[in-house]
């Protein structure tokens, strides 16, 4: 299942321009809200989560240490995650983040270290990180996803570019715990033969593998 996450939801509720405004103004009404959304959270996965689902995906746009800056993404976020993760877990779910923003450069180590300790068991990387700089976090500790501009690559092509980026990222992270799926959600508009010629370029390259 897919949820939204807690900092998305807040901002989902208050408006995003206005919930970043009260990080700075309103810090105590950010918290609530916050708590608030993680509550949201938890009665979704209870609901669905006991009823049909295998895993819970927390979808995080907003979540964004570009967005909110890296002291507050960990302050106001992070322990949000963990609290949802450990419900899922208590459920027999295990969890997958999927934040925005940049985590794999040096200066955000700490920040993808954190991410990680709180317990999720996947992380997707959105566009623009690169696979080596989350793998030295990752390796070992949950399983990674993501990788394929869904935008630059997915949606706009061509097939020659999806298939030369399929091959560059497996380059990098075939072995290493990895789910194979595009930086985001796709795209209303991606053409289907798109996503084609993104399976059938994975699949080729792991039976050259196998
Ligand atoms: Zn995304």
């Amino acid at each position: 299942m897919n949820i939204s996450g807690p900092v998305n939801t807040a901002g989902n509720l208050r408006g995003l321009e206005t919930l970043m405004m009260d990080i700075i103004l309103n810090p105590d009404l950010v918290s609530g809200l916050v708590r608030f959304s993680e509550g949201v959270m938890r009665s979704t996965i209870e609901y669905i989560g006991a009823d049909c689902a295998d895993a819970v995906f927390i979808a995080a746009a907003s979540d964004n240490p570009d967005m909110l800056g890296l002291e507050e993404f960990m302050k106001i976020s992070l322990p949000s995650v963990r609290n949802v993760t450990n419900f899922c877990h208590d459920m027999g779910l295990p969890a997958i983040f999927h934040p925005h923003g940049l985590f794999s450069t040096e200066d955000r180590k700490e920040v993808l270290r954190a991410s990680l300790d709180t317990g999720v068991d996947g992380f997707q990387f959105a566009e623009d990180n690169t696979p080596s700089g989350i793998l030295r976090e990752t390796s070992g500790r949950c399983c990674v996803l993501g990788g394929l501009d869904a935008f630059n690559v997915l949606l706009l092509g061509p097939e020659e570019r999806i298939i030369r980026s399929v091959g560059s990222l497996l380059d990098s992270l075939f072995g290493e715990d990895y789910i194979m799926t595009c930086s985001c959600s796709l795209n209303r508009g991606v053409p289907i033969k798109n996503i084609k010629t993104m399976a059938d370029a994975t699949r080729s390259y792991c039976g050259g593998r196998a």
